[in-house]
């Protein structure tokens, strides 16, 4: 190698990894707090919850006897591990229980559920009655669109985390979260993202939500599925999809359901 070839080579080799540092630190730079938001805060409101029955062409999901529509995200031949009480079931956090999610898939449905945070919850923000519903389960773990919930009663946290947020994306327009040991029920409308053949987004998923009866997200447009650290994308084309519910990593004492229906559209 003459002198020349060697400069080159040393440059090059060194612009390199000033490139390679410049893109390590971008990657440090991103991190969980910089998609979180404390503004607005939805303002609190006396709501109960919806408790309507299963109308006549809907699909009942959970009618309190047993967990037969529901399987185990991680290993969908096995069948959901939560535990099952009297007309309720509830996360099982302790024996592998993980996420669940429904054996069938749905593209445009309209789903009502009840859900309780025990009256002995502990923990604070999000660890305080952390569970989820995603909208659509685009894969194993949380991958799909998250509808929080979460103790929102007298529990701050960012508000795109809070009960009834699509989490880290919108900021739900009230907060009618029920006290621990209370029910509560959203009322949903989803509309599934299309795709085109190059697997771009062709029209984006959209949501409406009622929490305990008050509109908290009105036909809002999402613009990805959830995502934890960084901006959400649609990166994957997915067609009708399972309805998932999150088994949260925090110790809190854990959230239970009830009364779960789907109408498809
Ligand atoms: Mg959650």
């Amino acid at each position: 190698m003459n002198l020349n070839k060697l400069l080159m080579t040393t440059a090059l080799t060194a612009s390199g990894l000033i490139l390679a540092n410049v893109q390590a630190s971008a990657q440090e730079k991103t991190k969980p707090e910089d998609t979180e938001v404390y503004s607005p805060v939805p303002k609190v409101v006396q709501a109960k919850a919806v408790t309507t029955p299963a109308p006549s062409d809907a699909i009942v999901l959970f009618d309190g006897k047993d967990l037969s529509q529901w399987v185990s995200v991680e290993n969908r031949d096995q069948p959901a591990k939560w535990t099952l009480g009297k007309g309720v079931f509830t996360v099982n956090k302790k024996t592998g229980g993980g996420n669940i999610e429904t054996k069938q898939s749905f593209l445009n449905y309209q789903l009502h559920i009840e859900w309780q945070v025990p009256a002995n919850v502990t923990g604070k923000g999000q660890g305080r009655g952390n569970s989820g519903l995603f909208l659509a389960s685009i894969g194993k773990g949380d991958a799909g669109y998250e509808l929080q919930i979460l103790d929102s009663y007298q529990n701050d946290t960012y508000t795109n985390g809070q009960a009834a947020s699509i989490y880290k994306q919108f900021v739900p327009l009230a907060n009618p979260t029920n006290k621990p040991g209370e029910w509560n029920s959203y009322d949903i409308v989803w509309t599934a993202p299309t795709f085109n053949a190059d697997n771009s987004v062709k029209t984006p998923a959209k949501v409406t939500v009622l929490f305990n009866g008050v509109l908290v997200q009105n036909n809002v447009e999402l613009k990805g599925p959830t995502q934890y650290i960084g901006e959400p994308a649609y990166r994957q084309a997915h067609g009708a999809s399972p309805i998932k519910l999150q088994s949260h990593g925090d110790p809190s004492e854990p959230v239970s359901f009830r009364n779960i229906w789907v109408r498809e559209l």
